[in-house]
Order: structure tokens, then sequence, then C-alpha cells
């Protein structure tokens, strides 16, 4: 076989039998991000190097209209990092272009009841995993790797169980956020949980997988997903005019928004753990951290937390990990994202000609670190609305922010 198997019952990933011409691109690919033949860890990087559009992700976004038009849903959708700078692509924007607003505007127009940031999920994600941090670092109990990309998961529990125990406990941002959306959320608009559509807007095919071990998540769409709905709904998107996400699990802090680049999970947990630890402000490199941003296969460093020094390791795409898997457990924290360059190079993203698909990556990385050194609030501790949501609610209540990776 010279392709890659997608299975019947894969929920990511389908193949257009009609389109495809044997070419063997999409085992290639494979086999230079995972290593490995036919085991489908989800990641989705053969869809955007088949030639003829074969592959695309499994669509739900019908079923999402559906909801909408049904007005005894509320139906709400949040929206991760990497979709605005890549969503351009498709209406004639220039690549990396930061389009936030319009992106709002176009799910408004679609019919959204609210539209949130997962950026917030990501500062919540950010909380709870700087404070992991410091726990494993005074119990000794590291290294520990970050858990945020479910492709990486899967990997490691197919590959390395060995080390699911150094798996950070937190949730994903997203399924922070979807647990957030049926309890916070729904209490304070007082509506019932069981009429609330959650929908998550990603970059990720993987993230269809993840829901069906969180199904607080009702429904996981793509960029290319949301496309395929502007396009149908004849919303003119190069006009939209541009509007804000809503109050209360509304737009997070730069920190949140670099969760999308391979490299920005560790700098925005470092700034909140560094205050965690110091009670003050990270100094100026946590802003600017250069070791650990860029497309490197392994990017590290050593970090002065104050009370401690960090030794620290990103990995650009799954297969670094096979390759350099003893050379990793020597270090204390090590960020792992599938995707080349992080979510911004997801398989849910819109496709582009393959020869510019590094170029455009590129693009969108520092469009990202650009909106960051732009907004006011760069740390997660520093969003008001994480704050609000631990003191009104978290803090008082049960909301499942963690798992169990042995157990689900
Ligand atoms: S890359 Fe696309 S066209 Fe080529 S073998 Fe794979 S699915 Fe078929
Ligand atoms: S790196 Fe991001 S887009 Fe790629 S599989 Fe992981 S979570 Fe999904």
């Amino acid at each position: 076989m010279n392709r890659v198997e997608v299975k019947k019952d894969n929920i990511c990933l389908n193949r257009i039998e009609e389109r495809c011409i044997n070419c063997g691109m999409c085992l290639k690919t494979c086999q230079s991000i995972n290593n490995f033949d036919n085991d489908c860890i989800n990641c989705g990087a053969c869809i955007l190097t088949c030639p003829t559009g074969a592959l695309t992700p499994k669509y739900d976004y019908q079923n999402v209209l559906n909801y909408i038009n049904d007005t005894d849903y509320t139906v709400v959708v949040f929206t991760a990092p990497a979709v605005r700078v890549a969503i351009g692509d498709a209406f004639g924007f220039a690549p990396g272009e930061f389009l936030e607003g319009k992106m709002v505007s176009a799910l408004k127009e679609i019919g959204f009841d609210y539209v949130f940031d997962t950026t917030f999920g990501a500062d919540l994600t950010i909380m709870e995993e700087a404070n992991e941090l410091i726990t494993r670092v005074k119990n000794k109990n590291l290294p520990m790797f970050t858990s945020c990309c479910p492709s990486w998961v899967l990997y490691a529990e197919k590959y390395h169980p060995e080390i699911i125990k150094n798996l950070s406990t937190c949730k994903s941002p997203i399924a922070m956020q979807g647990a957030m959306i049926k309890t916070y959320f729904a209490e304070m608009y007082e509506i019932p949980k069981e009429k609330i559509i959650s929908v998550s807007l990603t970059p990720c095919i993987s993230k269809k997988y993840e829901r069906s071990l969180y199904p607080d998540t009702d429904f996981v769409i793509t960029t290319s997903e949301l496309i395929l709905m502007i396009q149908e709904l004849g919303i003119d998107f190069k006009n939209l005019t541009d509007k804000e996400f809503d109050k209360l699990l509304g737009k997070g802090s730069g920190g949140g928004l670099i969760f999308g680049v391979s490299g920005g999970v560790m700098e925005s947990i470092l700034r909140t753990a560094y205050y965690m630890i110091n009670k003050e402000k990270a100094p100026k490199d946590f802003y600017e951290f250069k070791a650990i941003r860029g497309e490197k296969d392994i990017k590290d460093a050593v970090v002065d937390m104050g009370e401690f020094n960090l030794k620290i390791a990103v990995v650009n795409k799954v297969s670094t990990v096979t390759s350099n898997f003893d050379k990793l457990l020597t270090y204390d924290f090590i960020e792992v994202m599938s995707c080349p360059g992080g979510c911004i190079g997801g398989g849910g993203q819109p496709l582009v000609a393959i020869k510019d698909l590094s170029l455009i990556r590129e693009k969108r990385i520092a469009s990202m670190y650009q909106n960051d050194a732009d907004l006011k609030i760069k740390e997660s501790y520093m969003n008001p609305e994480i704050r609000d949501a631990y003191d009104c609610y978290i803090n008082k209540r049960n909301v499942s922010l963690h798992t169990n990776h042995d157990k689900k």
C-alpha cells in the first residue's frame, strides 16, 4: 500500500475515492511527520499535501447548521487561536493576516448565539498547568510533558506508555472551555445545559477525536469547514465589519493566543509560573523567548525561574520524539505539538499551494507573535475574565479541568 489507510470508523479523516490518483504523497507526509506507517494519530498533515483534495476532515458543519436553525437550542462557538491567521487564505487576504474581527463577524452572520474565544480556555490551561509544574518540581515528579495536542497524547499512549504518568493532567483548552460552557456559562445565563450546543472551531482534525473523550464539546469544526459555511451561505467575508467576542468566556491573553504556535504553550506557561513562584512579573525575555520560537525540530533552554532553574525543550513535529526519546527524558518540562509549526499548521487549515506551506506557516507564526506583542494583557493571570471565573466559580465548584490519562 502506498497511501495512508483511512479506516471506515475514522472520525477525523475522510478520503473521496474518486479523487485519489494513488500518488503516495499522503504516506510520504505521514512518514515524515509521524515516522511510522499507516497508524493514524489523526493529525491530518496528509490533507495539506494531497494534490487532488481527496483527503478532507470528516465534516460536522451540516449538523451544526441544523442546530443553529433549531430555535430550541443555544448554539455557542469558541474559536482556537490559529483559525484567525489562516481563514484569510480562502478569501484573497495576504498569508498570515490577523482577521479576528471578521471571523467573529462571520460566525455571528452564520447564526451562532454566542461567540467565545478558546484563548480563554488556553488561559485556564496555563493557570492549571503552571500550578501543576510548580507542584511537580517540588515533589521531584519530572519530567512533565504538555498534553494539549491529542495526536501527541495518542502517540504517547501507543508508543511510549511508560511516560503517561509524565503527561500533564490538564485537559486541553478546548476540553476546559467545553466544561466551562456546560457549567459556568449555563448557570450564569440560566440556560439548561441540555439546551446548549457547544461547538469548537479549530485548525485541528484531531480535536474531533478528543471530543469523543470529553463530550462537553458537542461538535468540532475546522477552519476549512467554516470556510465552506461562509461560502455556502453566501456571506461576503471580505467586506464584513469587525465584531468582538462575547463576554464571560471571551478574549484571552497574549499567552493564550500564542498557544497556536510551536513553543507558545511553553512560553505562556513560564510567564505565569514565574509570577506564581516570585509574585512578580517575569523578566523581559519571557515575552520574546527567541530560543524556543520557530520551526527547529528541538528548541531548548535553561530558564532561571527564581527559586530554581528549569531545563526545557520544545518539540516541533511528533516524529522528532521518536528519534530523540532518551534525550527528551533529560529535560524537566517538554512541549510536544504534532504539526509542523504547531496548530497554525494543523490539518483542518485551508488548502494552499503545497510549495508555499512552509512560507505560509512562517507568516502565520509572525502574525501570532506580533499580536501577542500588541496586546495589553499578555499573561493569563492578568485576564480579568479568568480572575472572575476562579473567584466566582472554579474555586467554589467542581469543574472538571483535569483528566487521568491512565483511566480515560
Ligand atoms: S495524497 Fe491524495 S491523491 Fe495521493 S494517494 Fe494520498 S489520498 Fe490519494
Ligand atoms: S499540533 Fe495542534 S493542530 Fe496539530 S494535531 Fe496537535 S492540537 Fe491538532
